[in-house]
């Protein structure tokens, strides 16, 4: 399990023991320099699912030594609000995307992984939920992600102190560990059907001519998915071209 260990001054570190480590063990390294200030920090935060968040109450050793100017903080915390909503715009893609190549899927490949743990996620969220995105619990860590990050903003611009502007990021940066945990999980599903052998069921005409049951289900069931969206329709250009050139990549 991924640890997500935050401080006041805005900085983190994503640690894989099962314990996080005392703000006091981070001790500064000569050769790596901080090696929680690590230049990767970023990308793993866009990349790791982080399932428990361990917040300090107190900032970095790096920002406890160095006393970083507030002007500084500030700015750090705005890129970090920045990243955050692009994130939350990327993972929402993703989702998406993840649906598309679902929908472009053949019957048969679905069929294949049914009753599949791995893809009991997938199959209910791009083929038999009827519940609405907003009603859904689902996206309830997206909901959060998005919120915090309007609540950072807002403390920032009403010059609210500091820490507890970071606070909200890191409670979003939390937020956004989840998101990534369901993201990839049903990147991963998808990816276990297509390699499941293509029976060509979609092929919207049988033999007689008349569009087959499996294509006409597809149909309905995509149509319903996309209305499901919500606020998210706006999206599904976009998303359906990225689960086309996904399946082209492939090939
Ligand atoms: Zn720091």
């Amino acid at each position: 399990m991924q640890h997500l260990c935050t401080w006041t001054c805005g900085h983190f570190v994503i640690l894989q023991a099962a314990a996080c480590l005392p703000t006091s063990v981070l001790q500064h390294d000569a050769t790596e320099g901080f090696w929680f200030l690590s230049d990767t920090a970023e990308e793993e935060l866009a990349n790791t699912a982080t399932e428990r968040h361990v917040a300090f109450t107190e900032p970095c050793d790096n920002c406890a030594a160095t006393q970083e100017r507030a002007s500084v903080q500030r700015w750090r915390a705005q890129e970090d609000i920045r990243s955050l909503e692009s994130l939350y715009i990327s993972c929402k893609l993703s989702y998406l995307t993840s649906a598309g190549r679902y929908q472009l899927l053949d019957f048969s490949q679905k069929a294949r992984h049914a009753n599949d743990a791995a893809c009991k996620s997938a199959h209910k969220q791009f083929w038999i939920s009827s519940t609405s995105r907003g009603e859904d619990g689902f996206f309830t860590p997206w909901d959060m992600l998005a919120e915090l990050a309007i609540e950072a903003q807002d403390l920032l611009d009403s010059g609210a102190d500091l820490a507890e502007v970071f606070a909200s990021i890191n409670e979003a940066r939390a937020a956004l560990g989840k998101v990534i945990k369901v993201v990839n999980e049903l990147a991963d599903a998808v990816d276990l059907m297509a390699q499941a052998p293509d029976r060509g069921t979609h092929s919207s005409k049988d033999a007689s001519g008349l569009r087959t049951r499996e294509h006409m289900a597809n149909n309905l069931s995509s149509e319903a998915f996309w209305m499901r969206m919500e606020d998210w329709l706006k999206d599904a250009g976009t998303a359906m071209l990225a689960a086309m050139e996904y399946g082209r990549e492939r090939k």
